[in-house]
């Protein structure tokens, strides 16, 4: 029995002249994530790219679990080919589908015939592999509209796929095709969400992290690299850079006036990531900000730290509850990984009392007491750690 995935297109499909392209590149993204699985061939047709396993050793399970985390993708199943003969399909279905008749309670029969020349009409299969169906288990009662199971049925050009129910994709846009963005990306919650919603949207991610030893330690580092591999199951390869922050902060501490730690900090911090994200390519920074939800991300500190920078800045996390955050961080699997315990940069010197009205010129003025702080960047910049996540 040969299996394959049949792979129903998203949004993509929207894309009228485009559309070629983004399939192109969704096959890219598909090819590249089973990479470490074997050898496939794809294959476009109407609204499906068929998934076809070359070598033998494939684990289709660990095939679909990869391809239903891939971006630019509504819907998937497993099928099995069979030959362009309705006895193959008959037998096709009643084997292949056999566990999952058996703790049916209700079905129906669905036929796609793009192969015209077929003898039989769609609504002729459907009725005939139907009626063969109920006659072999008779836990079985036809159910038009709610049924536990659909057979489907698809008589293509060379062959003809029996499958079972779809599995929902990951939805979006094919990663790539809405080009490059950087990801300020700490060890909490918010900023691996806001990673993932904005890949989602068909942007590539290179992520950029700062990091303060040795008042952060080792393990917040591996912390936010555990998080980027588990976006990366989404987003696909992210180049990470981690950057040396201490003698930043440590001047921040000495020179400024302690209520503008964190607006001063955040400013930097998006003054080297847009220095870094152009380097890459990028033509915009991603943060996990949300109003309201620390002192540092009321909106008149948001404008001050927009300010810093010429980039757009994207915050899908700008409008969400903790709680909706947090639901999507448990769907993702960062959530476990996000509120292990270690300090982040920006819980080093917190002010007691964080200026949540700050006045740009004001801070301005503040920062500008740093002054080698041009210098002080470069020097981070240049000894950025380059790391690629998988
Ligand atoms: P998160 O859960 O993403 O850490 P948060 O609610 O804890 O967010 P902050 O710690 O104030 O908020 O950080 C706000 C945003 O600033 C983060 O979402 C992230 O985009 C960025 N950020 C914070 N710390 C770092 C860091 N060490 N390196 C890179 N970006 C950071
Ligand atoms: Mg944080």
């Amino acid at each position: 029995m040969k299996e394959i995935i049949l792979v129903k297109n998203g949004e993509l499909a929207l894309k009228g002249l485009n559309r070629s392209s983004f399939e192109d590149i969704l096959i890219k993204n598909m090819k590249r994530r089973l990479n470490d699985l074997g050898k496939f061939e794809f294959t476009k047709s109407q609204s499906t790219i068929m998934v076809d396993p070359i070598d033998d050793d494939i684990d289709l399970d660990d095939a679909v679990d990869v391809v239903s985390r891939v971006f630019g993708i509504a819907a998937l199943s497993r099928a099995c080919v069979c030959e362009k003969d309705f006895e193959d399909i008959k037998t096709t279905a009643l084997n292949y589908l056999s566990e999952e008749l058996e703790d049916a309670k209700t079905f129906k029969v669905e036929a796609k015939r793009s192969d015209k020349k077929f003898p039989m009409k769609s609504p002729e299969i459907c009725r005939e592999l139907g009626g063969f169906l109920l006659s072999k288990f008779h836990n079985l009662s036809v159910d038009v509209h709610n049924p536990d199971i659909i057979v489907t049925v698809e008589v293509r050009d060379k062959y003809a796929f029996v499958r079972g129910n779809n599995i929902k994709g990951a939805g979006g846009m094919p990663t790539g095709t809405s080009g490059r963005a950087g990801i300020l990306i700490s060890g909490g919650i918010d900023s691996p969400v806001a990673a993932y919603m904005m890949a989602k949207r068909g942007i590539e991610l290179c992520a950029i992290h700062f990091a303060s030893p040795p008042y952060t330690s080792e393990f917040a580092e591996m912390k936010v690299m555990e998080l980027l591999k588990k976006v990366a199951r989404y987003s696909g390869v992210i180049t990470t850079y981690v950057v040396p922050f201490t003698k930043i902060q440590e001047a921040i501490r000495d020179l400024c006036p302690e209520e503008y730690f964190t607006i001063i900090m955040r400013r930097i911090m998006m003054m080297i990531s847009e220095k870094l994200a152009v380097h890459q390519n990028c033509y915009a920074l991603i943060t996990g900000e949300s109003v309201g939800q620390v002192a540092s991300q009321t909106m008149y500190a948001l404008a001050c730290t927009d300010c810093a920078v010429n980039m757009p800045v994207f915050r899908p996390c700008i409008g969400m509850d903790k709680e909706e955050i947090i639901s999507i961080s448990r769907k993702i699997d960062t959530f476990q990984t996000s509120i292990q315990p270690y300090e982040d940069c920006c819980t080093v010197f917190t002010p007691k009392h964080p200026k949540t009205k700050p006045h740009l010129d004001d801070v301005i003025k503040a920062e500008a007491n740093i002054e080698n702080l041009e210098e002080l960047m470069n020097e981070a910049i240049q000894n950025v750690k380059k790391v690629i996540i998988k």
